[in-house]
């Protein structure tokens, strides 16, 4: 009988974390990447990763209440069983990565040290420097690099995943990928195929991902018919360096480490920072959430430095939006201990030392909570049955998806150093899963479906390369793609702009049909690899407007002010308690009618059909998301009272 054999698409941490457990469990491993796995977007990573431990359980924390922060901090939209099931394996999971030999920052006695990141009001993010996912991500490729040297393994890096292939029934059973050097074409037969491709930042243009983020291989595989789940749901992370060419990250990990967030109260103040007097800025994330200070979720704080910008007028300066990340009242020293590898990057692209002088910082795209749709077998328990083929497996049979490509894990809103986590975590869970998958088939898959495969591609391919004669360059037309996608689907949304630019898009896709590539070489032709790539954003770009443009409220990052609901504008006693009932009522009504995933199903035009579907909210009831803003006290007690009413009603009793 043949061995059982999993092709992984992606070499970040979901894919290494997922090859690394297959190897464990005597399953072979075809390991495919654009880039040397050590290069993926992961070694990017810089704050974090989250689990309850020693130090928080000391504070009454537990693996319940990290659920619970994420599944609040994710506005309730995701399935509840994956959450808890993750937020389970989170000690586990760090305790994993620090025997494999992750420097994990030290206290002076020796235990992990411990940050505190956003949504949270515990130290739950363990770290190693600013440089956490770099360290991970090394630590698993020593892994990796073991089973590869006992044959177990076998990489192909500098390879482009092109399309799944689907037998007669609908189910994968391989995939074609393109030599990014010789741009020669191979089958892939598979027993399972599972994608760990990370996000798509790149669709937005200018992001803090890095340049390989484009969604391609997630694309091709909603093209060839997986689902895509809450699309609409992109993070713009609240802190970011500005630069012409690309956006840079500024950690949360500064504000967990006691950044401050403020502009001067008086608009440009011209002053250098360091003159401005305590009473003459405005720290206004400390003064509306006290409760969480800076560390308010990332949709609430990039809002708000959004809207002290735009609606107040305050930003630092007039023709730039930004604000100030203050670390200077930090100890050089701890700061260099905790922070360097960040400040060092803030140094060299702006100049200016960030320990002596407040940074200037802006909103940037940064993650999609969004991606491949994927299905789960919820246990007894509440969490997820171990090794279910059900688990991690798209709208595709035989097709899995993990880390950031998939939509299970985040909801409405990423919580800061959680991302590390679910890679990691699904990509250890879900190896038993393919590994009883890949044993239950043998025998191998029809050739012809191969080779059909391989033709379409090489046809496809050549086909762009005698397009040397077109009217469009698609690096300008990536571009306008980004500016459109920034200026109508990130921090506020309005329905006129959002249906405006879907057939703007739509025009776009037929512009692509036009670009010419420079470059007709068959040899390491990045025109031609990054034109298909192109061609792949605007089927993701269309899926996002689409859901972005149907849903018609506020939930987590997706904003629109038509549908916002403010907080309470009555000062009186009883007009402020009937406003909160009413705010109360409204907020039950929204749930009702859009607590929802979105799935976009890719129409045989290439539209996006969307649809619902219900959300597990079984195991902590959804309720309002304040984070302790300061008037809504009200609206809490109103709240609080409604469920200790309910509660307190014996279960089949009332009308
Ligand atoms: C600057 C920055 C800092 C961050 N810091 C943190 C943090 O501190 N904590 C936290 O929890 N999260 C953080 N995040 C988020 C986190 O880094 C990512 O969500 C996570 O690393 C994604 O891992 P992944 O394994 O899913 O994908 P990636 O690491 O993006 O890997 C994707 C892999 O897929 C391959 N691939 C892609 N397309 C194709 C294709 N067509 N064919 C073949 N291979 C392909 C790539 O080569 C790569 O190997 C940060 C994000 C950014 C942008």
């Amino acid at each position: 009988m043949a061995q059982p054999r999993v092709l992984v698409v992606g070499g970040g941490l979901a894919g290494l974390a997922a090859s690394m457990r297959l190897a464990e469990l005597g399953v072979s491993v075809d390991l495919v990447s654009l880039v040397p796995v050590k290069r993926s977007h992961s070694v990017c990573a810089q704050g974090g990763i989250n689990s309850v431990n020693a130090l928080t359980r000391q504070q009454g924390d537990n693996e319940w209440k990290h659920f619970d922060d994420t599944v609040y901090g994710g506005d309730f939209l995701q399935h509840q069983p994956p959450v808890k099931e993750m937020a389970d394996w989170g000690p586990r999971i760090v305790d994993l990565m620090d025997r494999l030999g992750v420097p994990f920052n030290r206290t002076p006695e020796g235990f992990r040290d411990q940050r505190r990141f956003g949504g949270t009001l515990y130290k739950r993010t363990a770290f190693a420097g600013a440089t956490t996912g770099q360290q991970l991500l090394y630590a698993l490729d020593e892994q990796v690099r073991r089973r590869e040297v006992e044959g177990r393994i076998k990489k192909w890096e500098f390879w482009d995943f092109l399309a799944p292939v689907l037998d007669d029934s609908g189910r994968c059973c391989g995939a074609i990928c393109q030599d990014l050097v010789t741009m020669q074409f191979r089958a892939f037969p598979a027993d399972a195929v599972v994608l760990a491709t990370g996000g798509n930042g790149l669709i937005y243009g200018r992001s803090t991902m890095s340049m390989v983020c484009t969604g391609s291989a997630v694309s091709r595989a909603y093209q060839a018919g997986a689902w895509y789940g809450n699309g609409e749901f992109i993070q713009v992370h609240p802190t970011a360096i500005p630069g012409a060419d690309k956006l840079r990250l500024m950690s949360e990990s500064a504000r967990g480490e006691g950044g401050r967030v403020w502009v001067p109260r008086k608009p440009q103040d011209p002053r250098d920072p360091r003159e401005i007097p305590e009473a003459e800025r405005c720290y206004f994330l400390e003064e509306r959430y006290p409760k969480y200070g800076n560390l308010v979720p990332r949709d609430i704080a990039t809002r708000e430095i959004f809207d002290i910008c735009t609606t107040d007028g305050l930003s630092v300066e007039k023709d730039r939006l930004c604000v100030y990340l203050d670390l200077t009242h930090i100890p050089r020293e701890t700061l260099n201990r905790k922070l360097g590898g960040i400040l060092e990057i803030y140094e060299k692209f702006q100049g200016v030392d960030p320990r002596s002088v407040p940074m200037k910082i802006f909103p940037a795209v940064h993650y999609s909570m969004g991606g491949l749709w994927v299905d789960y077998e919820r246990s007894t328990s509440g969490g997820m049955v171990e090794g279910s083929p059900r688990n991690q497996q798209t709208s595709i049979p035989g097709l899995y998806a993990i880390g950031e490509c998939d939509y299970q894990y985040h909801g409405a809103n990423r919580l800061g150093a959680n991302s590390l986590l679910s890679c990691i975590f699904s990509g250890l869970f879900v190896a038993p899963t393919l590994a009883a998958v890949a044993a239950g088939r043998g025998g191998a898959a029809d050739q012809r479906l191969f080779t059909a495969g391989l033709k379409r591609e090489e046809e496809r391919h050549h086909a762009l390369l005698a397009r040397t004669a077109g009217t469009e360059n698609p690096y300008e037309l990536h571009q306008e793609l980004g500016n459109l996608m920034t200026r109508v689907a990130t921090v506020v949304r309005r329905n006129d702009q959002l249906a405006a630019a879907y057939g703007e898009v739509c025009a776009m896709e037929e512009r692509w049909r036009r670009c010419a590539v420079s470059d007709t070489a068959n040899w390491t032709n990045q025109n031609v690899v990054f034109t298909k790539a192109l061609g792949d954003m605007f089927p993701v770009a269309k899926l996002i407007l689409k859901g972005a443009l149907l849903r018609d409220e506020c939930r987590g990052a997706h904003f629109k002010p038509d549908f916002a609901m403010p907080g309470l504008a009555a000062t009186d006693p009883v007009a402020k308690r009937r406003e909160a009932e009413e705010w109360c009522d409204r907020f039950a009504e929204n749930t009702q009618k859009w607590l929802k995933s979105t799935i976009a199903k890719c129409g045989a035009d290439g539209s996006p059909q969307i649809s619902y579907q219900d959300v597990d909210t079984s195991l902590i009831r959804p309720r309002p998301r304040l984070y302790g803003l300061v008037g809504a006290e009200a609206i809490e007690e109103v709240w609080k009272a409604r469920e200790a009413a309910e509660t307190a009603t014996p279960v089949g009793a009332g009308a």
